[in-house]
């Protein structure tokens, strides 16, 4: 068997990229001005069913903007979940406004009974605000990750965040292409459910664009207001005045370039996730001891992340990754409890019982559009043996 070197998760670039970047470097258009810029935001916006996008120079500062539309401001809470990566955090305290770490449930989003229950049992709803008891402070958001790709819950979290009067930030990052495929949501895409949608195009994302960003809006004015603060709040271009405290986060043209080509090559990339995906849970749902997470039924997944979870035994995870890697695969335990890292010692968190659990459980195993058959049961061979 071969030993060539297995990525986790790396980009694939063997669409129109070189010829889109080419073009934007020979037509010198290559900073935040430039048609590919626009073309991306409009290819992006038609994808997921939404009028306009507006583009960011990442996730974060996507997910920042649409924190601060949502009126968080620094006496305010925001519902976080705990199991994901920080970025969907750090935007909150950017704000300088607290985060409440909630738990997620086995799709390992945010579990809407127990925010639900929060809300309920911890906080009070007077005068439109719902506010949280233990702090005095309004719960005036939450940031919902649709992880690995996985859909949320929508159906049961956007009625919680009505009734309680709660500003919905979608973490779509990591779930460009998922969408509804069954029930009253048929056909919506993850990051059009919210009030704010956020997209990455990392260099790890199911597409890239090396560093890039997204944001869709329910509401074209909150967009058009995110378009401002992207670009520095110009008032009037050409004198020089500016009306707000604004923020150079606008995509170059060159990323847009990259974007626009990968875009065109998502539904393929989708493609070989899915059957990747299938080709591991097929072999890995039969070693006993061993299961690949699920992806909501009744959507569409993107199959960004492949989950193997350890279900009795939490000793296995890291020796696994160190076998991984041994043999030349790379693979990754899931993110670190957010409320458990140093900045955020402290802070407000509210019955973590299942994210604690998948945090010492889980192994992400190599999941690139790159992959092969060959190189999925290569990992599978190498975990098969691991287990016997
Ligand atoms: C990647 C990611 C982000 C941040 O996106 P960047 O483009 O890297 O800034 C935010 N939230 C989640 C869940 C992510 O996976």
């Amino acid at each position: 068997m071969s030993d060539e070197f297995i990525a986790l998760s790396v980009p694939n670039l063997k669409g129109n990229e070189l010829k889109y970047v080419t073009d934007a470097v020979e037509t010198e258009w290559v900073s935040t001005a430039g048609p590919y810029v626009s073309d991306f935001e409009k290819k992006l916006a038609e994808y997921v069913h939404v009028p306009a996008a507006v583009s960011t120079q990442n996730g974060t500062s996507a997910l920042h903007i649409s924190l601060m539309l949502c009126g968080v401001t620094r006496e305010d809470a925001v519902i976080v979940p705990t199991l994901t990566f920080i970025a969907a955090v750090n935007p909150t305290k950017y704000i300088g406004a607290e985060p409440i770490f909630m738990d997620c449930d086995d799709s390992l989003c945010m579990d809407p009974v127990k925010l639900k229950k929060f809300c309920e049992e911890e906080c009070d709803f007077t005068d439109g605000k719902l506010i949280d008891r233990a702090t005095g402070r309004h719960v005036k958001a939450m940031v919902v990750v649709h992880v690995f790709g996985n859909m949320a819950d929508m159906e049961a979290i956007l009625p919680i965040a009505e009734k309680y009067n709660i500003r919905v930030v979608e973490d779509a990052t990591e779930a460009l292409g998922t969408y509804y495929t069954e029930g009253k949501f048929a056909g919506r895409f993850a990051g059009t459910f919210g009030d704010f949608g956020c997209y990455s195009f990392n260099g790890n994302k199911i597409i890239t664009t090396g560093g890039g960003g997204m944001i869709v809006a329910k509401n074209p004015e909150e967009l058009a207001h995110a378009k401002h603060l992207t670009t520095q709040a110009k008032a009037d271009q050409a004198n020089f005045i500016h009306d707000e405290i604004g923020f150079n986060y606008r995509m170059t043209n060159l990323q847009a370039a990259l974007g626009l080509a990968q875009l065109e090559q998502l539904e393929d990339f989708i493609k070989t996730k899915t059957a990747n995906y299938n080709q591991y849970k097929e072999a890995i749902d039969k070693i006993d001891g061993l299961h690949v997470q699920d992806f909501r039924p009744g959507t569409r997944s993107n199959y960004w992340f492949y989950s193997v979870v350890f279900e009795n035994d939490e000793t296995g995870r890291d020796a696994l990754i160190e076998e991984l890697k041994e043999n030349h695969i790379q693979s990754r335990p899931i993110w670190g409890l957010i409320s458990d890292q140093l900045p955020y010692e402290g802070a407000r968190t509210y019955d973590l019982v299942k994210a604690p659990w998948y945090w010492k459980r889980v192994v992400n195993v190599p999941c690139s559009t790159n992959l092969t058959s060959e190189g999925v049961d290569r990992v599978i061979s190498v975990i098969r043996n691991f287990m016997s």
